[in-house]
């Protein structure tokens, strides 16, 4: 007879069970993907990454977005796209990250967190990041001064009753000039041409604001002061004259456009010349099951609510994918 104190149950490992469909990013790509595949019944497991909501919950009011007459809020925009999705189904990592892909057999393998989960489909909405200039002060001088985000650190006391800058000619740019006339005692916006990229309606906010002194045909040479360990002016280049002058500030606010985030897919996913995912077709990747929504595949439009129609279009896609395997 068998010794019951000799024996051991060896229990099943525990496996995850397989995707449907996995959603990186929360942006209003991500969000709306999942709000429609979860609607498709698909229980789609969306991933937010480290800052969920993406880049539209560091701005301020969205103006834009149809369907909020008086503007939105940029975060609370967000909450409200994650509730919708969620009411219907959708499972959230919150603050997870996705740190590796395997697109290379099916079902897919994505690393959450460490992680290891199998999926049929997939739907990158990761979105971009902040260009930043390349300088190696800018490096040094990040968050002593050096910032891309005049919402999140505009109000810190640092920069308050200060002459701050802020570099770009663009709608961002423009944002966050406007936005640092709160706290600022003037905001010298460096532009490297004489005429703003930004929409006709920021650009002529701006012009009129007597708190921001465009400064026109200039380039940021140098952040300074590393030596000092805090921001005290930038060198800048007139690009007409060649003339180098100092200005002094106590930030720096850099908002000159964005760069896709593809690390994770280099070499797998197609991307374009300058890193963004060139879908085949529609919302469709070079790799079959495979989807692309948002800023990560758009240069040109870049707005929330393009975001958001795109993600509409990926879980479309992804769903009709799903069907097709289902078949
Ligand atoms: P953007 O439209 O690409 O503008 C980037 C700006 O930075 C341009 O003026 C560009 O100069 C300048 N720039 C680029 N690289 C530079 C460098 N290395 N050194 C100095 N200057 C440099 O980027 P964005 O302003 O971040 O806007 C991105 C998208 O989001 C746009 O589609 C925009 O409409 C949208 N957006 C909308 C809102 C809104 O509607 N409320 C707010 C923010 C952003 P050049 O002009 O000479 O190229």
């Amino acid at each position: 007879m068998l010794d019951p104190a000799r024996l051991f149950i060896i229990m099943p490992q525990e496996k995850q069970p397989m995707e449907n469909v996995i959603i990186i990013g929360s942006g209003c790509a991500g969000w709306t993907a999942a709000l429609y595949t979860a609607r498709a019944n698909l229980e789609p497991l969306l991933v937010t990454g480290a800052m969920p909501g993406g880049l539209l919950t560091t701005t301020t009011i969205v103006e834009n977005f149809p369907g909020f007459p008086e503007g939105v809020d940029g975060f609370q925009l967000m909450m409200n796209m994650q509730q919708q999705a969620e009411r219907f189904g959708t499972k959230t990592k919150m603050g997870s990250a996705v740190t590796a892909v395997d697109l290379s057999s099916r079902p897919f393998k994505v690393t959450i967190d460490g992680e290891v989960v199998e999926t049929k489909s997939v739907i990158i909405a990761t979105g971009a990041g902040h260009k930043h200039l390349g300088l190696e002060s800018e490096k040094l001088l990040d968050t002593k001064g050096v910032t891309y985000c005049a919402t999140c650190d505009g109000a810190l006391p640092m920069f308050r009753n200060k002459p701050l800058v802020v570099v770009g000619g663009g709608d961002s740019a423009c944002e966050e000039a406007l936005y640092l006339t709160r706290f600022a005692s003037v905001v010298y916006l460096i532009h490297r041409r004489d005429t703003l990229r930004a929409s006709k309606i920021m650009a002529d906010r701006v012009l009129a604001n007597e708190k921001i002194k465009p400064i026109w045909d200039s380039t940021v040479e140098e952040i300074l002061d590393v030596k000092q360990d805090t921001v005290t002016g930038v060198r800048i280049k007139n690009l007409k004259t060649d003339e180098v002058s100092t200005l002094d500030c106590a930030g720096v606010f850099v908002a000159i456009g964005l760069v896709p985030n593809t690390q994770l897919f280099q070499g797998v996913i197609d991307t374009d010349e300058a890193g963004y995912i060139k879908p085949t077709h529609g919302s469709h990747t070079n790799v079959e099951g495979v989807f692309v929504a948002g800023d990560v595949a758009d240069k040109h439009y870049r707005q929330a609510i393009t975001a958001a129609a795109m993600g509409c279009m990926a879980a479309i896609d992804a769903e009709r994918y799903l069907q097709g395997l289902a078949e």
